[in-house]
């Protein structure tokens, strides 16, 4: 098969043939329809993940069933599915409970295998960590659910547990950011969105953000508080750095919650995080990590409604090739909303699939 490959640790990626996977046990190989590019993969090309060598990233993906292993017994060839980044075990406690996404046994495609820039991938535990696509939902749309726009939502929803009339402050307006603002929109949040990048709060706007805040020196607490009466009700840091996450704790009124989405990388350093404030306003700081398969339902009733739309997040749709010289300078990419990589050749340019092409 075709796939995107780097040899060592920030060389080149090339495209080339490479072997094509085998379902492992209890797991499936799917043929790719769409797969996202996204900052993760980035980190993992930049040698900031334990990976194996050669290796193939990518990890927010949907497409075709192509093979199954005998214990399968919930999907069969052909169905169209896409995967959580983080595939759970399916048999210890917490897979057991639905929340896979803290599986302590879970495997990652594009990290702890090769992963979705590639023309198929292997999934593991595939009874448990696949989630239907129906045929009303885009390839690339699901696909853009895989990471961010879901765990955009699991910050919101389950761990945030916003309600409607809230103010939510979202510091970064790439995909998670972006993703955040529109799905805090649709469940009724008042948002503030934060960034560095004028052209990406534009889109932020258009999104349903309330109020645009540019982050060029900024006094970015002081701001949401004038806009807030006191501050926000949650926070969401989506960038991922000592300053963004304490710019959203400050942002918080008392007794706020700050969902930590952005990766918080050991290669800068351990992050000083305000917590003399935490203390004094009783605020919740909560981590998020994507969301288990088991909650994806809820997420895609919203979706085939119309209600949340990720598709209109996709600014762009690139080959395996163009895809290989982008991926070393996606962290300096000022690239708005998502890229959406097209490994077979058969999506148009927004990401939709072209007929008979698979
Ligand atoms: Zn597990
Ligand atoms: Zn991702």
């Amino acid at each position: 098969m075709r796939a995107l490959i780097f040899d060592a640790i920030k060389a080149r990626p090339e495209v080339r043939e490479v072997p094509e996977p085998k379902a492992p046990p209890g797991g499936v190989v799917v043929r790719v329809a769409a797969t996202g590019m996204c900052r993760s993969d980035w980190h993992a090309w930049a040698g900031h993940d334990e990976i194996a060598l050669p290796h193939i990233p990518g990890h927010e993906l949907a497409g075709v069933i192509a093979e199954t292993a005998p214990e399968v017994t919930r999907w069969r060839v052909g169905d169209r599915v896409t995967v959580p980044f983080a595939c759970g075990c399916g048999r210890c406690e917490w897979c057991r409970s639905g929340q896979a996404q803290v599986c302590p046994d879970q495997e990652q495609p594009g990290f702890t295998h090769w992963g979705s820039f590639a023309e198929y991938v292997a999934l593991h535990a595939a009874d448990s960590n696949l989630v239907a696509v129906p045929d009303s939902v885009d390839f690339a749309a699901a696909a853009s659910l895989g990471c961010r726009f879901a765990t955009a939502y699991r910050a919101l929803a389950g761990r945030a547990r916003l309600t409607e009339g809230e103010w939510v402050t979202v510091v970064g307006s790439g995909g998670v950011g972006l993703s955040t603002v529109m799905i805090a929109r649709a469940l009724g949040g008042r948002v503030i969105a934060v960034d560095r990048n004028p052209e990406a709060l534009a889109v932020a706007a258009e999104l349903g953000a309330e109020h645009t805040l540019l982050a060029d020196g900024t006094d970015v607490p002081a701001a949401v508080a004038g806009l807030t009466d006191g501050g926000s009700h949650i926070a969401v840091d989506a960038v991922g750095s000592e300053q963004t996450c304490a710019d959203a704790i400050l942002s918080l009124r008392r007794r706020g919650r700050h969902v930590q989405v952005g990766l918080l990388p050991p290669v800068d350093g351990h992050p000083r995080v305000p917590m003399a404030r935490v203390i004094a306003w009783e605020l919740d700081v909560l981590g998020s990590h994507g969301m288990a398969a088991a909650d994806y339902p809820a997420m895609m009733a919203l979706v085939e409604r119309g209600a949340l739309a990720p598709q209109r997040l996709i600014e762009r749709t690139i080959g395996l090739e163009e895809a290989a010289d982008l991926l070393p300078r996606f962290d300096s990419a000022t690239v708005a909303g998502m890229t959406m990589i097209d490994p077979a050749g058969g999506l148009d340019r927004l990401g939709r699939t072209n007929a008979g092409a698979l």
